[in-house]
């Protein structure tokens, strides 16, 4: 396929291009098509932007009929009707069956937008500038975002120094033997140990861009813990594992947990369509009117697709049950392939939707698995640290057949990667379970 046009007009900065070079012209449901007719299943869903499928025909008909009446497209922050609808979806949706009380921040449409509101509304709520993030975070990559954002490459970018943010080891980060929620609390305890009073903890359940490391529901309940303890406001940065991607809604949900302030992009249109809401509690909403603003904070677009999006699939739990049932296929699917390469050192994570296939001991092996499964038909990144972990990441409402159809063409991905990196192909299948 030509791509001489994106080499000639496009700046090196361009990414994923590179892992997927050809022209996509359609997308389906789980499919993407390129120039030629090719068809690709996408493991990938635009980083979790995607968990309804492509031009979900269920919110794309509203859309089609909203804009054919000339519904408002841009507003700015102004009342439009598109917006007061998603306002009462979220409330009869979300908020109101759990009996929370979050106030909603529309901020401009990018998820590092939401993280930079997070933070500045953290900041003067409490007056300090140090927030805690995590070793192997990931929330966004413009000033603020950026300094609570772990990985060296986007932080070499920034070409200035980065403050204000102090990293604690993630859950798991030393290995299972370590509790590192206790190590960051005798750091608080003690005044003594050189780490500044910080306004608030931000964190992901599930680091998608770290490398899908999961934390543990002990360990999040006990992060709000510390939290309060030691009067910093929990941040949840909800915006790749949000939208249904754990099975619930909101990812945290599980561990019981009430975070102070949530931040939502990627998924929170259902349609691929930019959108970013910060929830936070009544309380903390110390803006002064306009302080933080965006041209794009209206896509009405948006809203409409994020209100059919949640009326679809959040007013009942069925939806949560299917993720929940998919989760256990793909689950006990890579468990059986990483065992029935002993010695491979391949292991699993994840949660929900967002399983890796890890392979620290040859980080090369993921890249050249995705490389594969790329020319057989498959849409699938890396991510982590080293790349070292393929991350599945397919639409929530994949269809069984197009599911199993992926994961049998990442299983001959491996096995071929494998053989090339001069691993013997001894095939034991465990328990006949595919
Ligand atoms: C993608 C992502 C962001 C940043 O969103 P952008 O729309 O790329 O700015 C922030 N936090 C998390 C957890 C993300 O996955």
């Amino acid at each position: 396929m030509d791509l001489k046009i994106f080499d000639r007009m496009e700046s090196e900065v361009r990414g994923y291009i590179r892992s997927f070079p050809v022209i996509f012209n359609q997308a389906r449901g789980s499919l993407l098509i390129d120039e030629d007719g090719t068809e690709y299943i996408d493991f990938f869903s635009g980083a979790g932007t995607l968990n309804y499928g492509h031009n979900n025909p269920l919110f794309k008909s509203e859309l089609l009929e909203y804009l054919a009446a000339d519904g408002v497209v841009h507003g700015l922050d102004m009342a439009t009707s598109a917006k007061k609808r998603f306002l009462q979806t979220v409330d009869e949706v979300l908020l109101r069956p759990r009996k929370w009380r979050y106030t909603l921040q529309f901020t401009g449409p990018t998820g590092t937008n939401a993280v930079e509101a997070a933070l500045k509304i953290a900041r003067q709520v409490k007056g300090r500038p140090n927030i805690i993030s995590f070793t192997h975070g990931f929330h966004g990559v413009s000033g603020g975002s950026l300094g609570a954002t772990a990985n060296a490459k986007f932080r070499d970018a920034a070409g200035y120094a980065l403050g204000n943010t102090t990293f604690m080891p993630y859950d798991g980060y030393f290995g299972p033997d370590v509790d590192t929620m206790a190590y960051m609390e005798k750091m608080l305890d003690d005044p003594s140990s050189g780490m500044d009073k910080s306004a608030a903890v931000i964190v992901e359940t599930v680091q998608g861009e770290g490398g899908v490391n999961v934390a543990t529901l002990r360990w999040l309940k006990e992060l709000e813990k510390v939290c309060r303890r030691h009067d910093m406001l929990l941040i949840v940065d909800d915006i790749q594992v949000g939208c249904g991607r754990t099975g619930s809604f909101f990812s945290f949900e599980s561990a019981g947990i009430q975070p102070d302030i949530i931040t939502l992009s990627k998924s929170l249109s259902g349609f691929g369509l930019p959108m970013s809401l910060v929830l936070m509690k009544p309380e903390l909403d110390v803006w002064k009117p306009g302080a933080h603003s965006g041209t794009f904070r209206g896509n009405n677009l948006a809203f409409v697709t994020a209100a059919a999006a949640l009326r679809t699939y959040w007013s009942d739990d069925a939806f949560t049950l299917d993720v929940q049932r998919k989760e256990r296929l793909v689950r006990d699917w890579l468990e059986n392939l990483a065992h029935s390469y002993p010695g491979s050192g391949l292991a699993v994570r994840g949660r929900g939707l967002i399983q890796g296939l890890v392979s620290t001991a040859t980080p090369e092996l993921a890249n050249a698995i995705a490389r594969k499964a790329f020319e057989r038909g498959v849409v699938i990144e890396t991510s982590g640290a080293h790349d070292e972990v393929l991350k599945f990441l397919p639409a929530l409402t994949i269809e069984d057949e197009l599911l199993q159809r992926g994961l049998d063409a990442i299983e001959a991905s491996v096995a071929d990667a494998l053989t090339e990196s001069g691993h013997s192909a001894r095939i034991l299948k465990f328990g006949g379970k595919r």
